[in-house]
């Protein structure tokens, strides 16, 4: 390598901002300060203020923090996840692989993978909106008897749901909570919303399709509760209480979430046998 090459590498890390952040257990404390002291050593900036890359150590959950931390940023920001724990499926590296976490930075040419998120526009009865972004699901449930609401796709009446709520899942949170309320497993270059049911009544007098549905990026689905009293919406790990809710609308958004392409970036499928099947025994 010439002189020359070296200067131009330094110059790239010392361009690059970087964000850290970590949840509060110890092992991410530990983590985050050795990740800190090997970055600086090697050039690269840390601050929290619009950073080009955003480190989370922890697990899926904190990457999910770091994604509503700097949503408002996603065009220009890049993920990477470090787990403290097995690896997640938005961690990209385990809390013993730093080193090889800062040689893949200082070899980045800015090559990204992207997924496609969730964007959740809810309309109040006083005519205000207030619009969420989801990177797993957002989840509607009424705060304490069956929920009722009608769902909408496409501007067609499609059903009268009844039962314990809803979630409107991601590609990438389709083997979250969705996963778990029995949704399908759909790969992340699939640009589509799913909806799944939670519990829905059955029986002769209610009728729901009662398996999930998987729509293209182009269709909206709208969810009309029948009550206005208090309803919990869940988005990620986030949960809020919204009373008078007239509708609320779900659509893949404009945006994505970029996360840095590395070679530690495993297939999707890696992912899901490793986390849901491991190991096959004869
Ligand atoms: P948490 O700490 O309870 O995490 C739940 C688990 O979900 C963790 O093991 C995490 O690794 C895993 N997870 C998160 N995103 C995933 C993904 N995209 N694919 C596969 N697994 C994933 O809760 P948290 O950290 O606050 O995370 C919130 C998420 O937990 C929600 O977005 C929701 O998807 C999930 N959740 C799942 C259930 C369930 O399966 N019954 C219930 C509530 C919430």
């Amino acid at each position: 390598m010439t002189v020359w090459e070296i200067v131009m590498i330094q110059m790239k890390n010392t361009d690059k901002k970087i964000a850290i952040i970590r949840n509060r257990k110890r092992q991410s404390e530990q983590v985050y300060q050795d990740l800190k002291q090997k970055l600086k050593q090697n050039g690269f900036i840390l601050t929290p203020k619009n950073p080009d890359i955003v480190i989370s150590v922890g697990g899926d959950g904190m990457l999910l923090s770091a994604f509503h931390m700097y949503e408002e940023q996603l065009d220009r920001v890049r993920f990477v996840g470090v787990h403290t724990g097995h690896l997640g499926f938005y961690t990209d590296y385990r809390d013993f692989e730093l080193d090889k976490l800062v040689e893949n930075l200082k070899l980045d040419t800015g090559a990204q993978v992207s997924y496609p998120i969730l964007n959740v526009k809810i309309t109040f009865e006083n005519g205000d909106t207030r619009t969420i972004r989801a990177l797993n699901e957002a989840t509607i449930k009424r705060s304490d008897r069956t929920m009722v609401a009608d769902v909408i796709i496409n501007r067609v009446h499609f059903e009268r749901f009844r039962g314990d709520g809803i979630s409107v899942s991601t590609p990438t949170g389709s083997t979250a909570y969705n996963k778990s309320l029995g949704g399908a497993v759909l790969h992340p270059t699939i640009e589509a919303l799913q909806v799944t049911e939670i519990a829905s009544l059955n029986n002769r007098v209610y009728r729901t399709l009662g398996s999930s549905v998987i729509v293209p990026k182009k269709d909206k689905i709208e969810l009309v509760p029948t009550r206005s009293d208090y309803h919990t919406i869940a988005v990620d790990n986030q949960t809020f209480s919204f009373k008078n809710i007239v509708r609320i609308e779900y659509q893949i958004d404009n945006h994505k979430i970029h996360f840095v392409a590395s070679p530690s970036h495993t297939s999707f499928w890696n992912r899901v046998r490793d986390s849901f099947i491991g190991e096959c025994k004869e």
